[in-house]
């Protein structure tokens, strides 16, 4: 016999479908939901539906956007001479919070991990390469994560890019081995990036 009502049962389990939501903090979303004003429980919806129909994948660099290209790639201001490779669209935000970075972005959508049947066929670097080969870079930052599948990346985009002739580095200093990009604080990005050295 179910415990609870099947609409509230639904709500608990679509909430546990979520990362780090346990059977637990589902239950007590979902009563916190039941709790909300049916205005403030619309916009909830709304957004979650607006977010999956507006939001895609900037055609140029893979950052997530709602115009394509993306803000970053169609601004004048920015130096669309250095590019600077991230794992994930998340890591382009922590490079921003550093207001430190002028150039331009390229997600790979991930990192090579043989462990996980992830080549580099399964990422967009050829996508890269076709940007180095037509759009006159002048240096690519690689600023995968600091652990073993971002620095397989970084050596093998090293060694696919500097044929082309293109300025190869990567961001070293201060990052914690085995962290996320993502988690790293501004000042320690910023070093990061600055201390960058030829790859
Ligand atoms: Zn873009």
């Amino acid at each position: 016999m179910a415990i609870y009502a099947a609409p509230l049962q639904r709500l608990i389990d679509e909430l546990g479908k979520l990362p780090t939501i346990g059977p637990k903090t589902a239950q007590r979303l979902a009563f916190y939901m039941l709790s909300m004003s049916q205005a403030d429980a619309q916009a909830l919806a709304d957004a979650i539906l607006e977010a999956k129909r507006l939001i895609r994948h900037c055609s140029v660099c893979g950052n997530i956007t709602d115009v394509d290209p993306c803000a970053i790639c169609a601004s004048d201001r920015r130096d669309h001479g250095v590019i600077c490779v991230v794992e994930d669209p998340r890591d382009i935000a922590a490079m921003e919070r550093t207001r430190e970075f002028a150039g331009v972005y390229h997600v790979l959508q991930g990192a090579i991990s043989p462990l996980d049947g992830v080549g580099p066929d399964d990422l967009r670097i050829a996508e890269l390469l076709r940007r180095v080969e037509s759009d006159g870079i002048r240096e690519i930052i690689v600023a995968t994560n600091p652990r073993v599948e971002g620095e397989a990346t970084a050596l093998y985009l090293s060694r696919v890019l500097k044929p082309l002739g293109v300025r190869v580095t990567r961001i070293a200093h201060g990052l914690p081995v085995g962290g996320d990009l993502e988690y790293a604080d501004e000042v320690t990005l910023a070093r990061a990036l600055e201390g960058r050295r030829e790859l």
